[in-house]
């Protein structure tokens, strides 16, 4: 009787904890993906990248005497339709924890049960499970720096080994074709050029890790705060769709910390940060909607499209680091860390925007676009989240920008307005946009929608004058 595995955000062979169960079971296993509502609201950049990683995935388990099988619909329905056609007693699956996820896999895990499947979710997109990480009260950490120091030298088992082949069942189910779900269709703008920025599949990911492992991680703790330089792994993407998992980012970091490289650590102390996102909507899933600490919601946000937010979208605020850091993200699909920080702190404080606007426009635009991570990065830089960066602390772009990108490599990749030789990244932007934005390169840089004094001197008004905190 086959076991059927559904696989979501864990598209690889490697360290996967439910595949390794279905294999030792010895029985046949039919993979499958199902395009449900979450999948179908995803927005335009990651469902494109998740159409990318389907469609790579599928053919990494060809090669191995499997095949993914394609199914669009409402999972508990796909599922029972599945079991009656191969006749599977059992479900597979990678535990999610943001909670749309865990709803939708609750009621699949009751139904299916009640239907007398057995039906089992498994680790594998976190290295610690929510509920495995308690502070010394039994309560979830809420500061990053105690979370870190109470799992960094913790145990998290080897890495599992590749399934060599999988057994396939007697006869496959029907599948749907992935180019007629057209998860490239929201992306109305050069789906080409953003696909071309994306690394896919899980044997680029592991490449990824080994090359940033030897050739970079030395200068991590210095580079990765460098918008210029190519210094951080790049490999966001992958964990958002799980083409590497954590454990195996983990065990390189931590084999390379036991060599000697000091960087590791740095390096590990990220992926932490995955981890407190993960913890953090677990257990107060009300940071993915609304102000952690509920006294924000005193304050003056602008909550509309106004021309400002427009402008920053478009990557047209005058403001150098963040028009550059704006059309990094809508021609790449991502932002550097430090860029995320700037453009996101200049939206809520120089233009006093609610941090909910940026956050969905960069679901909409970021290929590794992670519910928790976004949710828990906008908190944090506004001020409204756990451990957060206080409101007070305003950062000024044009410092950072001197201070991080000191040779100009960041402006000069993205910014092409007044420059004599732009160079080609720059100008890809401008074949990207929509023609009703009407944008050119040869327009001249605009001038600051907002100046740093001034958009600094009315947050710092506003903050001090709202009735609570
Ligand atoms: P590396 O420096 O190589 O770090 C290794 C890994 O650690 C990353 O791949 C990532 O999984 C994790 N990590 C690193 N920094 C963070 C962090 N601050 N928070 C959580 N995890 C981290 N990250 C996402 O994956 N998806 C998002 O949607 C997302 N939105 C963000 C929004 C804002 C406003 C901010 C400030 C940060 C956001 N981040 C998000 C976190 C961070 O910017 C990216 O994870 C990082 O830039 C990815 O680059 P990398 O893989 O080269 O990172």
């Amino acid at each position: 009787r086959p076991i059927i595995m559904w696989f979501r955000r864990d598209l690889r062979l490697a360290d996967h904890v439910a595949l390794t169960a279905a294999v030792a079971t010895g029985r046949p296993i039919v993979p499958v993906f199902i395009r449900d509502a979450q999948c179908d609201s995803l927005g335009a950049a990651p469902r494109l990248r998740m159409g990318l990683a389907i469609g790579e995935f599928k053919r990494a388990l060809r090669g191995i005497n499997s095949d993914l099988v394609l199914r669009s619909g409402d999972p508990l329905a796909v599922l029972r339709d599945l079991i009656a056609q191969t006749g599977a007693t059992s479900v597979y699956w990678s535990r999610l924890y943001d909670p749309a996820q865990k709803s939708r896999d609750t009621a699949v895990k009751s139904g299916l049960r009640a239907a007398g499947i057995d039906a089992q979710s498994f680790a594998g997109h976190l290295l610690f499970e929510p509920w495995t990480v308690a502070t010394k009260t039994g309560g979830f950490y809420k500061v990053f720096t105690p979370m870190w120091k109470s799992v960094r030298d913790r145990d998290v088992g080897a890495a599992l080994p590749a399934p060599a082949t999988l057994r396939a069942p007697d006869v496959w189910p029907r599948s749907e074709d992935l180019q007629s779900w057209n998860m490239g269709a929201a992306v109305r703008r050069g789906a080409r050029t953003l696909a071309s920025y994306c690394v896919v599949g899980e044997k680029a990911a592991q490449t990824r890790l080994e090359t940033f492992i030897a050739e970079k991680l030395a200068q991590y703790t210095v580079q990765r705060d460098q918008p210029g330089v190519a210094g951080t792994s790049g490999l966001s993407e992958n964990l958002t769709y799980g083409e590497i998992s954590p454990r195996q980012c983990w065990q390189a970091g931590m084999r390379a910390r036991q060599s000697g490289i000091a960087a590791a650590e740095d390096f590990m102390r990220e992926l932490v940060w995955r981890e407190f996102a993960y913890q953090l909507a677990h257990h107060s899933p009300h940071i993915l909607t609304r102000n952690w600490k509920p006294e924000w919601d005193n304050f003056p946000w602008n909550t509309d499209e106004t021309a400002a937010v427009t402008a920053w979208k478009q990557g047209r605020t005058g403001i150098a680091f963040v028009d550059a850091a704006m059309r990094e993200i809508y021609v790449t699909g991502v932002m550097h860390n430090r860029a995320r920080m700037i453009a996101a702190s200049y939206l809520t404080k120089h233009l006093m925007t609610h941090w909910k606007i940026g956050m969905a426009w960069f679901a909409d635009c970021l290929i590794d676009w992670d519910p928790c991570s976004n949710a828990m990065g906008w908190q944090w830089v506004a001020g409204s989240g756990p451990d957060a960066a206080p409101y007070f602390r305003i950062f000024n772009p044009d410092t950072q920008l001197q201070k991080f990108d000191p040779a100009g490599h960041y402006a000069a990749r993205w910014l092409c307005e007044g420059r004599q030789a732009p160079s080609r990244t720059a100008l890809s932007y401008f074949d990207m946009v929509p023609s009703h934005w009407g944008l050119s390169p040869q327009d001249p840089y605009p001038a600051p929608i907002v100046t740093l004094a001034q958009g600094r001197a009315r947050a710092l008004a506003a903050y001090h004058a709202r009735e609570v905190g």
